[in-house]
């Protein structure tokens, strides 16, 4: 009997569509990816979602600027984010729109009716203040000398009246779940930021907007004057694609995810209020949050009035696919805020790409063609590494393997990449050691041919390594492995 595969449910957020893709969305589509690749690579069932946010009144508005109408509008830029799958060398297995009335809006429409059934949902008159960027009312608590913490602009005074969802009811609860790790928020600082907002206590948050002013979303069932608030229509978007519904057996086999990749500036959104949807629907909980940081450009915040935004497409059209995706995973830290620049950039690609793995790659590559060695298929373990030399490759790969793994298993992609590159200065190091080119006898040539073995070994491991980070180029390094043809990997800069 086989043994049955374990699934992996991995999701970024839904890209919003008032504007193009930038560089922070790629970043974290790229690390989910590396987490989706990696878990297939243990032979694990993986799900990869991605998508689109498209309702709000963010989007009217850019809609109107580009005098399209919102339904056109989000059509061109959902299929930009579409694209970025093939520029950034995606894996994931489905795209969810929120715009689509066939497989979103019912699952959006169904969780309301089900909040609602167990007394979650209820109106009342309201006046609170309203920030036009989260496009959320917002409490007193999350402005900073009168303006919003992630906006830095005063909200506005509305009074209006909307439906609520009874998140308070769950604030003890979502506390306990966060302290337990029930719900693993990742890093341990945002865990802390989230368990100072349950302490004071959270609560309940409007869930609709008055029709009139918000016509661009899910209508509210039974009551065609209030439209679905964004978030209670975005973050369905998990349960949607799986078609949401006891019978699904996409639902019953993906759900809980296993990890939401997410931005620090939607962390309550995920971390809160998305647990509280979910606890009202008696539907298990995510396994893992894991939160990532800002990409700033030469220190400044990215934004389109400083004229510093990053184009992904331009990036990956000028320096290719896998060199960007390894600067965001090696050079961005994974929980932090990291600087792009394109003197980092190039510094990078010079030092570990052109010079650390494609040079050792050109390098052993020659001297096997040279010798006429060819890669060995089958990895050998301990036991079968017979001389000192080999002992001490194969001891290197192990513990690259091991921190590697480690790493991988608490999202430091960053570190995970440090453990392979370390593999790559241990073959430098063993070259210029064993100098397999220098034969002067019948016996060193026979020590030569194992030298070169040995790295042809560490280099089919490094490609292997290097599979969910750079897929690309992982390919190339095993097809010049079996032709035994030696190309250039990384030009230089
Ligand atoms: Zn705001």
């Amino acid at each position: 009997m086989t043994k049955k595969r374990k699934k992996f449910y991995v999701t970024t957020s839904i890209a919003y569509t008032n504007a193009s893709p930038h560089l922070g969305f790629s970043l974290e589509a790229i690390q989910a990816d590396v987490i989706a690749r990696y878990r297939r690579s243990l032979k694990e069932d993986v799900f990869f979602l991605t998508g689109t946010d498209e309702h709000g009144q963010k989007v009217v508005k850019a809609a109107k600027e580009d005098k399209k109408s919102p339904k056109e509008f989000c059509d061109k830029i959902s299929a930009e984010f579409k694209k970025l799958k093939g520029i950034l060398n995606l894996s994931n297995d489905d795209f969810i729109r929120t715009s689509d009335k066939k497989r979103h809006w019912p699952s959006v429409k169904k969780v309301w009716l089900e909040l609602k059934r167990r007394g979650d949902i209820y109106k009342k008159k309201y006046k609170g203040l309203y920030c036009s960027g989260c496009e959320a009312f917002i409490t007193r608590k999350d402005l900073k000398n009168g303006k919003c913490i992630v906006h830095h602009q005063k909200p506005e005074v509305i009074e209006e009246e909307n439906y609520f969802f009874r998140l308070s009811k769950y604030s003890k609860i979502i506390e306990r779940i966060i302290r337990n790790e029930k719900i693993k928020i990742i890093p341990q600082v945002r865990k802390n930021e989230m368990l100072n907002f349950t302490k004071r206590g959270l609560e309940d948050i409007s869930f609709s907007r008055p029709r009139k002013d918000l016509k661009w979303g899910v209508p509210v069932p039974e009551d065609n004057n209030q439209t679905i608030y964004v978030w209670a229509d975005a973050l369905i978007n998990y349960l949607s694609a799986l078609s949401y519904s006891k019978n699904s057996r996409k639902f019953k086999k993906y759900w809980p995810a296993d990890v939401h990749c997410i931005g620090k500036d939607i962390q309550k959104f995920h971390c809160l209020i998305w647990p509280g949807i979910l606890l009202s629907l008696k539907l298990p909980l995510p396994k893992t949050i894991f939160i990532h940081g800002f990409i700033t450009v030469a220190g400044q915040k990215m934004s389109k009035s400083l004229g510093n935004v990053i184009d992904p497409f331009e990036l990956v059209k000028k320096y290719g696919t896998d060199p960007v995706r390894y600067f965001l995973l090696r050079e961005i830290p994974p929980t932090e805020d990291g600087d792009f620049t394109y003197e980092k950039f190039e510094a990078r690609y010079n030092s570990d790409l052109a010079k650390g793995l494609g040079n050792l790659i050109a390098r052993v590559m020659k001297l096997a063609e040279k010798s006429k060695v060819k890669s060995r298929s089958v990895p050998y373990g301990e036991s079968q590494a017979t001389t000192k030399l080999q002992f001490k490759i194969q001891k290197s790969i192990d513990k690259t393997q091991r921190d590697y793994r480690k790493a991988l298993e608490e999202f430091k992609f960053n570190e995970a990449l440090i453990s392979v590159w370390e593999l790559i200065g241990f073959c430098d190091r063993y070259i210029e050691k064993e100098r397999p080119w220098e034969d002067k006898s019948q016996k060193s040539k026979v020590k030569n041919q194992k030298v070169i073995s040995d790295l042809l070994f560490a280099l089919n491991e490094i490609a292997r390594l290097l599979q969910p980070f750079l897929p690309e180029t992982s390919e190339k390094i095993i097809k010049q492995l079996k032709t035994n043809k030696s190309r250039i990997l990384f030009p230089r800069l």
